[in-house]
């Protein structure tokens, strides 16, 4: 029938690009969550029924066996717009004959840049000299003042070179880094490619004047980032974390960069988030932070939704999802 929609899709966040609105709209009747800045878990709840065939999951709340039984056996899909999953019960929609997908790829480039941005932000200590500007204590007639960590000449660590760990390092290879390392589960061809070296998690601690974290949160990479771990850093070492917040044990971190067990931090990523602005890390000189901003982009924002819309039209058409989970 002319003007009839084919599905129905839940859509949890009001603020998608409205390319991707429109290309699901061809097809589908849509219910979005209205409330900004963020609707809560409880109004994405309330919205929930059995007719959906389709989640357009646009939250950091978790999509979960509680969300599954209220959507019931109609729904087909489920694409969240983002990259990493771990609010997402993968395994539990899967048993239940539910697709999933998710949006690797086209946020590498953008990721990437706001890693190489903190990181010099970070070791060149721009957002410690800004703040001395505006409380009038600019020092640079002192040579040794706001002194610096080099990219140029250091061991680069990567913990996790997938899509967006391989963005960095190509990134940071052309400032002329003495050494490229890694660590994850195995050598890959792809660091073979950047001159990169596979080594244990505790050797590249060891060697790496900067740590730059890319891998998933995973049970086994929550607090990844210990006490231990920054024991075996070197106290000229930099943190860079752009994956998830509990990779790293924040209060660990806090006391090893109040304490020079490491140099400096600067994170995308952190816990909670939104964090409140009186939080023991904003009390850091020597911690850069970033409010989630790796793939806040224009053209990144509105590629990452259009590829989940992509996912959600075709598990409903039977096709292979451009980007199954
Ligand atoms: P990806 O292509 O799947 O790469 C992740 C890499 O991590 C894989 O190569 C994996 O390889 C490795 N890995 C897994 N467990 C590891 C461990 N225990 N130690 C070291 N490496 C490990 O994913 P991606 O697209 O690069 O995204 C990575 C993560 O970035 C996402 O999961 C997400 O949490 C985060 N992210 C953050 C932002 C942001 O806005 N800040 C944006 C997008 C993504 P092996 O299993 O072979 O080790």
């Amino acid at each position: 029938m002319a003007g009839m929609k084919q599905f129905k899709i839940l859509v949890t966040h009001p603020e998608i690009p409205s390319v991707a609105i429109r290309k699901l709209e061809e097809r589908c009747e849509l219910v979005i969550c209205p409330e900004v800045p963020y609707p809560s878990r409880e109004q994405i709840l309330s919205k929930i029924s059995t007719d959906f065939d389709g989640i357009l999951w646009l939250s950091k709340h978790r999509m979960d066996k509680e969300v599954l039984d209220l959507a019931g056996p109609k729904l087909k899909v489920v694409a969240t717009v983002a990259v990493g999953y771990d609010n997402i019960e993968v395994v539990e929609a899967k048993k239940r004959g539910i697709k999933v997908g998710n949006t690797p790829g086209v946020l590498d480039a953008a990721v990437a840049e706001i890693a190489v941005c903190l990181l010099l932000e970070v070791a060149r200590r721009v957002p410690e000299g800004r703040n001395c500007i505006l409380e009038g204590k600019w020092e640079a007639v002192r040579p040794q003042w706001l002194l610096g960590k080099d990219l140029q000449g250091s061991t680069v660590g990567i913990v996790g070179l997938g899509n967006i760990g391989q963005a960095i390092a190509k990134r940071l290879l052309p400032f002329g880094i003495e050494k490229l390392i890694y660590s994850g589960h195995k050598r890959k061809p792809e660091g073979d490619k950047l001159g990169g070296i596979f080594v244990i998690f505790d050797e590249l601690l060891k060697q790496s004047d900067f740590i730059v974290v890319a891998c998933p949160l995973t049970e086994e990479t929550r607090h990844l980032f210990n006490a231990k771990a920054f024991a075996e850093m070197k106290p000229s070492a930099i943190l860079v974390n752009i994956a998830r917040g509990d990779v790293i044990d924040q209060e660990a971190l806090i006391s090893a960069l109040q304490t020079g067990k490491i140099w400096g931090a600067a994170l995308d990523v952190m816990t909670p988030e939104p964090l409140p602005s009186d939080h023991p890390l904003t009390k850091l000189k020597n911690c850069v932070l970033a409010p989630h901003l790796g793939s806040a982009t224009e053209k990144t924002r509105a590629a990452m939704a259009m590829l989940a819309v992509d996912n959600i039209l075709a598990a409903l058409d039977g096709s292979e999802m451009p980007a199954p989970l």
